[in-house]
């Protein structure tokens, strides 16, 4: 049974209690977490504040290297942290699961290392000069949910340890062990107190919601439920935190009738089921032309067909388990009362355990619950549109507006569609495909601001102008 301990002020700390943690395949304990108290917190915000006294007068050029030696332990410690991952989440080793994570992790970090924000000159003449600086915040609070628990939490980290901040992170409590050990490793290149990681059942006590209060905090970077992030919103009202929030998205895929079914079938399944369709940019919705939808609900149905899913551990699985029974219980819910009103065409029943078979459901009306909510599973509604003016409406009729796409062969065409869907990224002919080099945030209440290059990092800084 693993076991693994906090890290806090560079060294292993366990807590008074733990907690076990799930290896969703079988629903078996597969390991223990500690499970920290507010004591545990109060100790990791002072390791961090101590930390950033010198942390954050390092120079650029130091806390690039930093952040390679980073990207070069993740590399290192890939493989087995890919297993933590697998253990804990449920996603297989292999295809676009556990291994994939990891590769993400270390282009994000390797990616962030490169990137700096330099002063700028804004005036320099007869009548003065004045610089811009960006300057590190203090201690960033990271909170992170458990679907990618390790890329996200680089997401996280990098840009604040790069712009000079330190961090207390505070992962899900279904996949606590992965960012225990990514957080071991990187203190073996890292001065103690400048990363630090906390865990919790959040049961014993919430330390997410302690985090969200806590005055020695300087800013909290959130991904995770559009609930849990409002609640962190106003907590952190009281102490005027920075705050940079990645929630929920509902998106929408529109299939415009010049597309070839065969063709797009591919790219349609993954944009909806990457991780079993727990990702926040993946498609939930896909809106298809009268003209070719039997053909592209007989396409995709044929595609999916033939995905094997089965433990993460099995090299051959390419889906695995759900994560958690809370989000099976949702998925099972939503499908239940999706049959009633829509036509299946693969799956539908629920699996044994936390197995839920990739679930396509036809016909459905514009307000079944599993159009109207974000079902967060391998469970897509296809929905039929005429007028792509009225898919667009459909398509925005959210309160989310995280991502979207458009599927034509008429590129120019799908970008004027992409400009009218209110949304944080629109892709074409894909869905989901986020990379390091272009900011990723969600619009309404999918979010606020955006993550990764130069706009992301400066997210973690605040605006100093000096005047000459
Ligand atoms: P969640 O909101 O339940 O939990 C997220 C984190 O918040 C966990 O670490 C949890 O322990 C912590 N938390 C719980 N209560 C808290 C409180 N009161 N204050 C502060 N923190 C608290 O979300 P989840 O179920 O882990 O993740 C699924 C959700 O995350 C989905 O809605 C998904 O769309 C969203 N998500 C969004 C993005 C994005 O980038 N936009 C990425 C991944 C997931």
């Amino acid at each position: 049974m693993i076991e693994l301990g906090m890290t806090i002020d560079g060294r292993q700390v366990n807590a008074a209690n733990r907690f076990a943690v799930n290896n969703p395949a079988t629903g078996e304990a597969a390991g223990f977490a500690p499970n920290a108290s507010l004591a545990d917190l109060d100790a990791a915000v002072e390791a961090a504040t101590r930390a950033f006294a010198s942390w954050s007068r390092t120079s650029d050029e130091e806390r690039k290297k930093a952040c390679e030696a980073v990207t070069a332990k993740l590399a290192e410690h890939a493989e087995e942290i890919a297993q933590l991952i697998t253990l804990e989440q449920g996603k297989p080793l292999n295809g676009l699961g556990s291994r994939f994570e990891m590769g993400g992790a270390q282009a994000w970090s390797g990616y962030t290392a490169g990137l700096s924000l330099p002063m700028k000159v804004l005036q320099d003449n007869n009548e003065g000069r004045i610089e811009l600086h960006r300057k590190p915040l203090g201690v960033v609070g990271s909170i992170t949910p458990w679907n990618w628990p390790v890329m996200i939490a680089i997401w996280h980290i990098l840009p604040a340890l790069r712009t000079g901040n330190t961090v207390v992170i505070k992962p899900s409590p279904y996949t606590p062990l992965s960012t225990l050990k990514t957080v071991e490793v990187m203190n073996k290149v890292l001065p103690a107190g400048v990363v630090n990681v906390i865990t919790s059942d959040d049961k014993h006590a919430n330390i997410g919601a302690a985090m969200a209060a806590h005055p020695g905090i300087r800013k909290i970077v959130f991904t995770g439920s559009c609930a849990t992030g409002q609640k962190v919103m106003t907590s952190a009202a009281e102490t005027m935190k920075r705050l940079t929030l990645e929630m929920g998205g509902n998106d929408a895929g529109i299939v415009l009738p010049d597309c070839n079914p065969q063709q797009i079938a591919e790219g349609l399944f993954w944009g909806a089921f990457i991780n079993n369709g727990q990702t926040c940019a993946a498609m939930k919705r896909l809106y298809v032309h009268d003209k070719i939808y039997d053909e592209v609900c007989d396409a995709l149905t044929a595609f999916a067909r033939n995905i094997p899913v089965g433990p993460g551990s099995d090299e051959k699985s390419v889906l695995g388990p759900v994560n958690n029974k809370m989000q099976h219980d949702k998925v099972s819910r939503l499908v239940a009362d999706a049959k009633k009103q829509g036509r299946v065409l693969l799956g539908g029943e629920p699996g044994d355990g936390l197995f839920f078979p990739v679930t396509l459901i036809a016909d459905l009306p514009a307000d079944a619950p599993l159009v109207a909510e974000e079902q967060f599973g391998p469970a897509l509604p296809i929905l039929r549109f005429t007028e792509v003016d009225d898919a667009i409406k459909q398509a925005n009729n959210s309160e989310n507006g995280l991502g979207g796409s458009v599927w034509s062969r008429d590129i120019e065409a799908a970008k004027k569609i992409a400009l009218q869907m209110e949304c944080g990224s629109v892709w074409i002919n894909k869905h989901g495909a986020i990379q390091p080099n272009a900011p990723f945030g969600g619009v309404k209440k999918s979010g606020l601001g955006v993550e990764f290059t130069e706009d992301g990092m400066k997210e973690y800084t605040d605006v100093q102008v000096v005047y000459s």
